[in-house]
């Protein structure tokens, strides 16, 4: 009795589940609000749209500035160390990177430079030429760096068709993630990196809720794919997050001994 009862009531749900679907019409569906923000895009794949941030267009270094310190640390303690010291409110020196033909080319003499402004989550597009230097160290070969937030390394390297570290090659995150493709053009080529970067969250005991996650496009080719970050980059050792502002500067590397370097059209647009 209780059996056919219970059939009766799962025929008539099944029924009225039915009746319910047929008797949607297609405004339902329709979602109305929030409206998108209208963008202009650029006339150009690669040009910048009506709400990016553009860092560099060739003309002056003006975005930019020399960090408080100008080149990278090896270990997870140096670097913390140096955070913990850090002033954010300088003052800083101006950029002393060239600008040639509206392009900035890395000057040795100067070290790092970095955005005067600071970002958390960013979509990112930048170009970048590394030229061909013989040299036997493959890590020196045309070797720069952009480093989301100061701390996290997308590399830039000829790494054309020399043989380095897989996860220091260009494209990697540096000692981290290998690219998924080398789609990496020739020496003294222009190419470019388009990135999606969700800066790591943190819980006020300094753990971390959300790890840093990164999108790249190399040449419009997908090398790495909403990879998660283990934590900032080291030249030495394993690493491991550390509690740090929302938002940091980019900063772009001066390597050592690695000469003429050159970026041109940067910008940004803020997802946060
Ligand atoms: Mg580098």
């Amino acid at each position: 009795m209780i059996r056919n009862s219970l059939l009766v009531l799962v025929f008539l749900l099944s029924v009225s589940i039915l009746k319910a679907q047929t008797d949607m019409k297609p405004e339902d569906t329709e979602v109305w609000e929030p409206v998108p923000p209208k963008v202009t895009p650029g006339m150009y794949p690669g040009m910048p749209p009506s709400d990016a941030i553009v860092l560099f267009d060739g003309s002056n270094l003006s975005k930019w500035r020399n960090p408080q310190w100008p080149n990278e640390v090896g270990t997870i303690g140096e670097l913390i160390e140096r955070y913990q010291n850090l002033k954010t409110d300088g003052p800083f020196d101006d950029a002393g990177w060239k600008v040639e033909a509206g392009e900035m080319v890395v000057n040795l003499d100067n070290g790092a430079i970095e955005t005067k402004e600071s970002f958390g989550d960013i979509q990112l597009h930048i170009e970048w030429l590394s030229p061909e230097n013989k040299v036997e160290n493959s890590q020196m070969n045309g070797n720069s760096g952009i480093f989301l937030m100061g701390l996290y390394e997308l590399q830039v390297l000829n790494s054309y068709d020399t043989k380095t570290y897989s996860n220091g090659q260009a494209g990697s995150i540096y000692k981290q993630k290998i690219p998924l493709v080398n789609a990496s053009r020739k020496p003294s080529t222009w190419q470019y990196y388009d990135v999606v970067f969700h800066a790591p969250r943190f819980n006020a005991d300094g753990s971390v809720k959300t790890a840093a996650n990164i999108t790249v496009f190399h040449n419009g080719v997908l090398i790495q794919d909403h990879v998660q970050l283990d934590g900032p980059t080291l030249y030495i050792g394993k690493t491991r997050y550390f509690k740090h502002p929302e938002k940091l500067p980019l900063r772009l590397q001066d390597h050592d001994d690695v000469n003429d370097v050159r970026y041109r059209n940067i910008w940004v647009r803020e997802l946060n």
